[in-house]
């Protein structure tokens, strides 16, 4: 998976756990923090690099414990006009991002939950998931 660049957002509840500890050694990811912020209520913001195999896994536990996290480099774009709701990529998407609807069985996808993991854009066989910068 190629390297991602997101910024965090935490609330004073998360600014204690090692979060970034975790991601090292649960998910065996490399970290560069560009950036970090812990304002005065313990609210704080973090720019970071992150390199490895499980990338996907290690954004979905941050978000499991309450961090927003927000892609900087790219976005996944649903074309609605293309996709055929086959379903292919509600198999492989690793976070849910992308769902069947019932019963109307069309697939839908949230923004918020997707890590720009990639793995559908591979997957859809009408390339209706395009990756924007
Ligand atoms: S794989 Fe492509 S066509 Fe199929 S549901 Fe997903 S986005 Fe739509
Ligand atoms: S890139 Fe696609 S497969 Fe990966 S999290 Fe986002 S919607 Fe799911």
């Amino acid at each position: 998976m190629p390297p991602q660049k997101v910024v965090l957002r935490f609330g004073a509840d998360i600014a204690d756990q090692p979060v970034i500890y975790k991601l090292v050694k649960d998910y065996d990811l490399v970290i560069n923090i560009l950036k970090a912020n812990v304002n005065p209520q313990k609210e704080g913001t973090m720019v970071l690099d992150i390199t490895g195999e499980k990338i996907a896994e290690g954004i979905e536990y941050l978000r499991r414990v309450g961090v927003r996290v927000q892609s900087l480099t790219e976005e996944i774009i649903q074309n609605e006009d293309k996709c055929v709701s086959c379903g292919a990529c509600t198999a492989i998407c690793p976070t849910g991002a992308l769902y069947l609807e019932r019963p109307s069985m069309e697939v839908y996808f949230d923004s918020d939950r997707c890590v720009v993991c990639h793995l559908c854009v591979k997957t859809c066989p009408v390339r209706a998931m395009e990756v924007h910068f």
